[in-house]
């Protein structure tokens, strides 16, 4: 799991005003026993004196504590004042118990409260991270994966072989399309088990509405599910990202920014760009897409493209290093098949 600081401080403010929040919630129930139970106070006052007594006597006696024999004899002396002291503030805090259920609160109504018992709410169990700390994350990542809307029902179990013909072999691989469309699905899943031990890096091409955005989907749901910080644009929306960042002079101020940080695309575990070819190119989408490319090479951070070019057109459309650093880094996996929003409308 790799959160941006950014992220994580956002999760740790979140702590904050939980925590907040709870003791408000606390000082008001404190306020309300009061109101309804004066002597609650005065008993708590009684526990402060004594123990404020006992404290001042272990003072007292230990600097004069001088001799040895003194030493024992005070010794001795304290812990039978300890042990009535003892028994005197059990019994204080018993009243206390016996005031809240006489105006019908739980004897606990005046405990610390915590949203998470198990973490109290720091999101820390010692070093590990708590689970309702892996919830804020997943929440997190999800919100700014632009996946949002991503459906449930978008998920490898749901892939449908059924809109994939068993006949007509492509000639290029020799596969049918519901030969490759398994084999395409085996090598997503095949991505996501290893992608925390194995850098690698997906070409998806074919066909219109072959399933390619579904099976990018089916990827993003499952490391987005483990908590890895996934970004889904479509290739119009991820060059206007950085267009507006290059020439938008309000880009950064809060009022007018879409708050994306374009750090993000080089930053996150995985980015996905579907559809590219969509928008429209010059030499600044090439350059910037070069740019996107490379530097998470470098970075060893994944990226998926999903297109409906062929290789041949893919390579006419951007420059020969954009191209050669995909087919060298990338694999390449076809998806083809009837138009599957085609067949749907039509059954
Ligand atoms: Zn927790």
């Amino acid at each position: 799991m790799a959160l941006t600081n950014k992220q994580y401080d956002i999760i740790m403010r979140e702590y904050d005003n939980i925590r907040t929040a709870n003791q408000h919630i606390l000082n008001e129930r404190y306020e309300e026993v009061y109101r309804l139970a004066p002597e609650y106070t005065e008993i708590e006052q009684e526990i402060i004196n004594i123990s404020m007594e006992a404290a001042r006597g272990r003072i007292l006696g230990k600097s004069t504590d001088s001799s040895s024999q003194e030493a024992n004899y005070n010794n001795s002396g304290s812990q039978g004042e300890s042990s009535k002291l003892h028994s005197k503030l059990s019994e204080l805090n018993n009243r206390k118990i016996q005031c809240l259920i006489r105006i019908g609160k739980p004897a606990d109504y005046l405990s610390p409260v915590y949203t998470c018992p198990l973490c109290k709410d720091s999101g820390y169990i010692g070093q590990e991270r708590c689970s309702c700390f892996k919830k804020k994350a997943i929440d997190l990542v999800y919100q700014d994966s632009n996946l949002k809307n991503i459906t449930d029902s978008e998920n490898f179990d749901t892939f449908s072989y059924e809109w994939y013909a068993d006949d007509n072999p492509n000639p290029a691989n020799g596969l049918t399309p519901l030969q490759n469309a398994r084999q395409a699905v085996a090598k997503a899943k095949e991505f996501t088990v290893k992608f925390d031990e194995e850098f690698s890096n997906i070409l998806l091409y074919g066909t219109t509405g072959a399933g390619k955005t579904f099976l990018t989907n089916c990827i993003a749901r499952e490391l987005l599910n483990s908590t890895h910080s996934v970004i889904y644009l479509t290739a119009v929306e991820f060059f206007d990202k950085l267009s507006n960042k290059d020439f938008n002079k309000d880009y950064g101020k809060s009022d007018t920014s879409d708050g994306f940080d374009t750090d993000y695309l080089t930053e996150c575990d995985l980015l996905i760009i579907d559809d590219l070819g969509t928008e429209i190119g010059n030499s600044y989408t090439s350059s910037k897409l070069f740019y996107i490319i490379n530097e998470r090479l470098l970075r060893k951070k994944s990226v998926i493209i999903s297109t409906n070019l062929s290789l041949k057109e893919l390579r006419d459309s951007y420059s020969d290093r954009v191209f050669s650093r995909i087919t060298s880094a990338y694999k390449l996996i076809p998806l083809f098949g009837d138009d599957i929003r085609v067949l749907k409308a039509t059954r």
